[in-house]
């Protein structure tokens, strides 16, 4: 059987530390979709979701192993649609590890079979999160550094 993985997120954008938990889930998982957790009424995104789809399909677009996708419903349920029995996200710090513990607890009450696996940052891209690239982009800083494709 298949070891399918989501790597679930808002991906607001995303960035080389989200390429680099992708590329070392793929020593786990043989496949993995990247899912862009899109809820239209309630979320402002910063960059729209289209871009976003785009980009990532052009960082990945050598490997088939990797798709992405987007969904407006519970990750537990989005995962059984699609046949994904692990769950992939990264951990930075303890705020990371305090989140990630709660929502991976409800994930698997929601879908008992759903494992969560958390993949340590590189420390290279320990200090690259989503929030600080939107900060310095929104003051026409330049981002290019922290993202695996250009914008
Ligand atoms: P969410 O909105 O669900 O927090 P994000 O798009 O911010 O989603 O992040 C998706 C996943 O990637 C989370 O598990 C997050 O901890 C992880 N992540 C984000 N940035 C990094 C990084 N630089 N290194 C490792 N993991 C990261």
């Amino acid at each position: 059987m298949k070891k399918i993985a989501l790597f679930p997120g808002s991906f607001d954008p995303f960035t080389k530390g989200h390429e680099d938990i992708v590329l070392r889930g793929l020593r786990l998982f043989d496949e993995i979709i990247i899912s862009i957790g899109y809820n239209s009424g309630k979320t402002k995104r910063y960059f729209p979701i289209e871009l976003m789809i785009s980009k990532i399909q052009e960082t990945f677009k050598n490997n088939s192993q990797i798709s992405v996708q987007t969904y407006a419903e519970l990750t537990a349920e989005f995962a059984k649609k699609n046949g994904a029995k692990f769950l992939l996200r990264g951990l930075r710090n303890t705020t990371d590890f305090e989140y990630e513990n709660s929502i991976a607890q409800v994930n698997r009450h929601l879908y008992t079979e759903l494992e969560s696996v958390f993949l340590i940052t590189s420390p290279k891209f320990a200090s690259i999160s989503s929030s600080i690239i939107r900060e310095v982009h929104s003051y026409n800083g330049n981002v290019s550094d922290f993202l695996p494709y250009r914008l």
